[in-house]
Parts: C-alpha cells; structure tokens; sequence
C-alpha cells in the first residue's frame, strides 16, 4: 500500500485554503479541498504487513508533540524560481509544532527500520500542481499570480496526524486515514 503521514484540515478551512487561488488559472491540477493536507512524512509503497508498525511509530511521534495552532499566512511555489511546479500555502505560526511532530515521525519510522522519503521537511500544503502540458504562458501566469497573492490568515488547531493510504488513478489520488494519532494531551 502507498502511505504517508499527514496533518489533515477540517473541512472549512480546507475550503477557504482552496478558495484562494482565482478560479480563471490555466495549466493547474488543484489538489481537491477534501484531499488538502500538510505531509509530515512519505513512505510510499509499504508492504501491507507493516501497517501495524508504521501506525505505532505514529502514536510514538504523537504522543511526544502537544498539539498546537497551525496558520497558514502567505502564498509560495516550488521551485522558487523558474518554472513553477507546486503552489502551497506557508506557515507562520505552528512552523515548530509541524516541524517537531515530522521530526518525531521521522525517528520513530527510523526506530523501526521502516523505509522513506527522508529529505529535510518543507512544511508547506499543497494547493496545485502546475500541469506538465502547461505552456510557458501558462506557467508565467501562474508564478505571478501567486506572488500577486495576499492571504489573510487561516487558522487550526491540530490535534492529531494520521496515517492515510493513497491510491492513485487517472482521475487523481484518493486518500483514505488509515489511523489517526492523538497529540500528547495537554
Ligand atoms: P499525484 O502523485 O497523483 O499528483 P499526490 O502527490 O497528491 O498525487 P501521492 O503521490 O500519493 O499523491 O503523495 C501523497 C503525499 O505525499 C502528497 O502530499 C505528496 O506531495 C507527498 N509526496 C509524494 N511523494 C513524495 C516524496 N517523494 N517525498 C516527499 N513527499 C512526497
Ligand atoms: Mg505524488
């Protein structure tokens, strides 16, 4: 099974986070409101077995990281320059809590010998993708949209991270929780 561990958003404010970008941008696959989230860590496929493992290694991490306020305040893409190829939104306040909980995924994964994506953390969520197909006009008018873009900012307390499977389609990927890892109560 495809895995990774996230940071899920209720669904209100996944629907103003989606909300920001003009609907009129060309050349972009938008990431589905119900299908936001901040990856904390990337397992990829993982043998079905080891689900029990990677669900542990999720509660260990949750339960040393006492939940705190996400807000996401500004609009940014990857690469910074050049041709765009991801549009998310930052994160002011709550960059440590996000930081500390992909941290204590990480060396709990690790702990367990369980294999991923381990390149430093980026926290960011992702809102679209720039398309492949997208001409350099496209591309152009993407990057300075999103400069352009003032984000009033939105807020959330995160109370846990999940565990969620992704299974891919042509349509796009659907996410399903898998497990769901309290934060260390207060
Ligand atoms: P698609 O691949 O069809 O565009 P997706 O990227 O949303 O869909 P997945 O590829 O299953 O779906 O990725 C799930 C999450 O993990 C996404 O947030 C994605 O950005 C992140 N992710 C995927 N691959 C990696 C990777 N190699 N390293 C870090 N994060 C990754
Ligand atoms: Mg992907």
């Amino acid at each position: 099974m495809r895995l990774f561990i996230a940071i899920a958003l209720p669904a209100d404010l996944a629907a103003r986070a989606a909300a920001l970008l003009p609907d009129a941008l060309p050349g972009l696959r938008r990431v589905k409101p119900e299908n936001l989230h901040v990856t904390l860590a990337f397992l990829g496929w993982t043998p079905d077995e080891k689900l029990g493992d990677v669900v542990a290694a999720a509660n260990e991490a949750a339960r040393g990281q006492a939940p705190f306020t996400l807000v996401f305040d500004r609009a940014g893409r990857f690469p910074e320059r050049g041709r765009p190829r991801v549009v998310w939104l930052g994160i002011g306040e709550g960059l440590a809590g996000v930081a500390g909980a992909g941290a204590r995924v990480a060396s709990a994964l690790r702990l367990r010998s369980l294999r991923f994506d381990d390149k430093p953390l980026s926290p960011h969520l992702t809102l679209a993708r720039v398309r492949e197909d997208a001409s350099l006009a496209e591309a152009r008018t993407v990057a300075a949209a999103v400069e352009a873009l003032s984000v009033a900012p939105l807020s959330t307390d995160v109370n846990e991270i999940r565990v969620m499977e992704s299974v891919l389609s042509p349509k796009g990927p659907r996410y399903t929780p898998r497990a769901a890892s309290p934060l260390r109560s207060a």
